[in-house]
């Protein structure tokens, strides 16, 4: 019996490259698939001319140790896209040595205002590698939380498409929602009560959703960009030596600093709605 060489499609090459660079998850969006829910100025091909393709990486995640351990400092010391970013990078360069098409690693953090360059969340939805979540990040669901970096390219491959299924609500959150009228993220975050989550589930379908981005920033990004500033202008217009080192030397500005240095663009500080999220166990344990 005659045997064929088993064919390798270049989407598949594509994505074992970047699971042996490091990703967890790697899925393909068609570049044009932004259009409808994107602002002119923030689609790929406002970023890549002619740009078919968006290859986004997802992984990163904190560890299980991470989610164990009582010292919320560690994991927002080491909670960073750093590691993922690097996967992209690699797989930009790698797509245009070994295919000869222009491939541009999309930069992380924002651009203008509080706007990413490109829509990462959507990016991954549309790539099929998760889903929106009631309490904001994209999961996917096997492991849950990741983070993701894409890569636009002029390289026309076939686009993966959306999950068919969302990730959100896991079985056990519909079981507790109609148990309690809630489930963890909710509970453990409420809008009501000072926290940033609301939401409904109807027939085991998330159907309204309330996230509140800003307060949920102050506490995600508190030692970031902004604090650097506001500290900073608050030093150089501080007249009195003492107070002016007490602001500098003082530990909100110390850890601010860490961030910084640390990250280099991106890290969370608050992970409470993802800790109690059941999605990810896999990884948790
Ligand atoms: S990250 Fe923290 S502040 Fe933001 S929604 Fe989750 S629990 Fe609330
Ligand atoms: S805990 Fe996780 S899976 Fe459950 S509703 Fe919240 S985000 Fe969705």
């Amino acid at each position: 019996m005659e045997e064929h060489a088993q064919t390798v499609t270049r989407e598949e090459e594509i994505k074992r490259g970047a699971l042996s660079f490091g990703a967890q998850v790697c899925g393909i969006a068609d570049a044009a698939g932004f259009d409808e829910e994107t602002p002119t100025g923030f689609r790929p091909r406002d970023l890549l001319p002619n740009a078919r393709s968006v290859i986004v990486v997802g992984g990163a995640q904190p560890r299980a140790g991470e989610w164990m351990s009582p010292s919320v400092d560690t994991m927002t010391t080491t909670s960073t896209a750093d590691r993922i970013n690097s996967v992209a990078r690699k797989l930009a360069q790698e797509i245009e040595n070994r295919y000869g098409y222009y491939a541009l690693f999309v930069p992380p953090g924002t651009r203008k205002g509080n706007q990413p360059f490109l829509s990462l969340m959507l990016a991954a939805e549309l790539a099929g590698v998760g889903t929106r979540s009631l309490a904001g990040p994209v999961l996917h669901p096997v492991y849950g939380f990741l983070y993701y970096a894409g890569v636009i390219t002029t390289l026309p491959l076939n686009a993966d498409g959306r999950l068919s299924e969302p990730a959100c609500p896991a079985p056990s959150c519909v079981e507790m929602w109609e148990r309690e009228g809630t489930t963890p993220c909710l509970s453990i975050c409420p809008a009501k009560s000072g926290g940033c989550l609301d939401g409904k589930i109807e027939n085991g379908r998330l159907v309204e959703t309330y996230y509140n981005r800003d307060r949920c920033h102050t506490r995600v990004y508190t030692n970031w960009i902004p604090g650097f500033q506001k500290v900073l202008e608050e030093a150089m217009s501080e007249e009195e030596r003492e107070k002016r080192k007490m602001l500098l030397f003082g530990n909100f500005f110390t850890s601010t600093l860490w961030s910084l240095t640390f990250s280099a663009q991106s890290q969370g500080q608050c992970f409470e709605c993802m800790r109690v999220c059941p999605i990810g166990k896999v990884v948790k344990k």
